[in-house]
């Protein structure tokens, strides 16, 4: 009898210690999608500027296909007031095109709020503009064609004075930038893919954006 007894004790004993090694292996507090490198949600920590935050989980987020005016240029402030009011402190939904990364390490993302899309609704207020890398060209066409409705209402960045203009531009057939032809980008370009311009609208309705450097 007190062989059985013994016996039971003994399985008992091995069941608890055997529940308890599984329970070690659960996650337990980790938030989620801190350890997937592709996240389709996250919680928003801050927001850097315009078209960039950090999430509670870690990561950090670029918005993609878009470019809202950089520090100390002319509605920089408004374009990061306004995301912060559309995803400070919420979740939000993010989509990724072929390349999800930057090399700055940030997740390239078109991200979802309640439903918005918020890339593009920062075009359509005029506070971004469309900013296209290959191969990145998925929701390209959607986005130009509510900054072209923005250009036309003149809406935020489209209300600022216009930079002196050339007789021309150039781009090259391989990128989504434009250039004066002076600059030296431009002068790199090869022949074979030169790409004439007669004026910025042109090149913003290609979905074409300024380059940095000559600031066309
Ligand atoms: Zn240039």
């Amino acid at each position: 009898m007190a062989g059985k007894n013994r016996a039971t004790l003994w399985i008992i004993f091995v069941l608890c210690m055997a529940g308890g090694l599984f329970l070690l292996q659960q996650p337990g507090d980790v938030p989620p999608g801190a350890r997937r490198p592709y996240p389709s949600e996250v919680t928003v920590k801050y927001v850097a500027d315009g078209d960039s935050f950090g999430a509670e989980e870690g990561h950090k987020v670029r918005l993609l296909n878009i470019d809202t005016p950089e520090y100390g240029e002319p509605l920089s402030k408004q374009a990061k007031a306004r995301l912060e009011e559309l995803i400070l402190g919420k979740d939000v939904s993010l989509a990724y095109d072929r390349e999800k990364k930057d090399s700055h390490g940030r997740l390239l993302c078109h991200v979802y709020v309640d439903d918005v899309w918020v890339n593009k609704l920062l075009v359509a207020e005029g506070l971004a503009v469309v900013y296209v890398i290959k191969p990145n060209l998925e929701k390209m066409s959607d986005l130009i064609a509510v900054q072209n409705a923005a250009r036309g209402r003149k809406a935020g960045i489209w209300s600022l004075p216009v930079p002196l203009p050339e007789a021309h531009y150039v781009r090259s057939r391989n990128s989504f930038r434009f250039h004066r032809p002076g600059c030296k980008f431009a002068r790199g370009i090869p022949a074979r893919n030169l790409e004439k311009l007669s004026s910025r609208d042109e090149a913003f309705g290609k979905g074409l954006s300024p380059c940095r450097n000559c600031r066309p």
